[in-house]
């Protein structure tokens, strides 16, 4: 058996030969005194693709989402989230522990909430009753396996939110993947939330790091906030010059990992014993239904690494497969191949 073929996330990308060129030539400086040249062109780009003032640059999705959670409440709030969203379900409580405020969540259909539903938990002014302060929104959806949330559904729940003086954000860590699926750019992705969160170190390939976007002034506030969590880090212009790479070489190949999913996709759904609901393979993910009496999804995923293919189980019959640029059609043929001889 030659390399393995790892589906289990976009996170395990390697950085391109161009990235860790870029990372090794890097103009630095000390970035808490606002004097890393190369993290300053990075934030300024980032904020260009998604349309926002400013952008400041973190080294985690979770911490970016938090640092914005942060910058938009106050203890004692609520933020209204869909009930499957990463903020919600994979961020360690975050919401409670670092910000004190309260979650509130409207469940979702492919990671798109109702606008009414939204509506109908917006808390009323009651002395009783914390005030929503941030709604959240997420694209593409992870937990739904990759979805792309319509824009007319962002926008129909951004409305909800503004008219009740509540804050939106968008984590949109594969907010690109988004903006390939709709063939629009990510700054029409992001237009409907006055703060978006995006990776650079998943399907674009960074080995660390994602951008929070938003008004100036607001960024600056969540500047402050970064630093109260931890990370306001120094010569960081050795990562955010792996970040430029990914946001000007890696997006345009996004496209490809969507082409490669919907054949694995495609794929699977003619395996007898395997289940797939194709009209949620819209973007680089494919999740998958395991039928056959006996085997658990985590029974699978083990037999399949044995045979070279690596995946996550997410749940007691379901497994996650996400394509990427280290993934090529031939793996995913490869990853075929297996998937039979195993359901055989
Ligand atoms: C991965 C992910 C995050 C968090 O990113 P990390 O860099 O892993 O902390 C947040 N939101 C969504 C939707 C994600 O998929």
């Amino acid at each position: 058996m030659s390399r393995s073929i790892d589906l289990r996330s976009d996170t395990v990308t390697l950085p391109t030969d161009a990235m860790r060129r870029a990372m090794a030539e890097a103009e630095v400086g000390d970035d808490v005194y606002g004097e890393d040249p190369t993290v300053r062109r990075l934030e300024e780009l980032g904020a260009e693709m998604v349309g926002k003032e400013a952008a400041l640059f973190v080294p985690t999705g979770t911490m970016g989402n938090q640092v914005a959670v942060m910058t938009h409440t106050r203890r004692g709030e609520e933020v209204i989230l869909e009930a499957d969203s990463h903020i919600f379900f994979y961020e360690v409580g975050g919401l409670a522990a670092l910000s004190g405020v309260q979650a509130r969540t409207v469940p979702g259909r492919r990671g798109a909430m109702d606008p009414g539903q939204v509506e109908a938990a917006v808390r009323e002014d009651n002395i009783h009753f914390p005030r929503t302060a941030l709604v959240c929104l997420e694209n593409t959806h992870n937990r739904s396996g990759g979805t792309v949330v319509p824009l007319e559904n962002m926008a129909a729940v951004a409305d909800v939110a503004r008219r009740h003086g509540a804050a939106v954000h968008l984590d949109g860590a594969r907010i690109f993947n988004a903006a390939t699926a709709l063939g629009v750019p990510p700054s029409k992705v992001a237009a409907p939330a006055d703060s978006v969160m995006f990776a650079l170190s998943k399907g674009l390939a960074a080995p660390v790091g994602s951008l929070v976007a938003g008004r100036r002034e607001w960024v600056e506030r969540a500047r402050k906030n970064r630093k109260l969590l931890g990370g306001g880090m120094r010569q960081v212009g050795v990562l955010a010059a792996a970040g430029i790479v990914a946001l000007t070489s890696m997006v345009g190949r996004l496209a490809e990992d969507h082409a490669n999913a919907r054949r694995l996709g495609e794929g699977i759904a003619s395996i007898p014993g395997l289940a797939v609901d194709l009209e949620t393979v819209q973007t680089n993910m494919v999740s998958f239904e395991v039928n056959k009496p006996g085997l658990t999804a985590l029974e699978l995923v083990a037999r399949m690494g044995e045979q070279g293919v690596k995946a996550n189980a997410t749940g007691s019959s379901r497994i996650r497969l996400v394509t990427h640029k280290d993934v090529s059609a031939a793996d995913v043929d490869e990853t075929l191949r297996v998937l039979r001889r195993l359901l055989a």
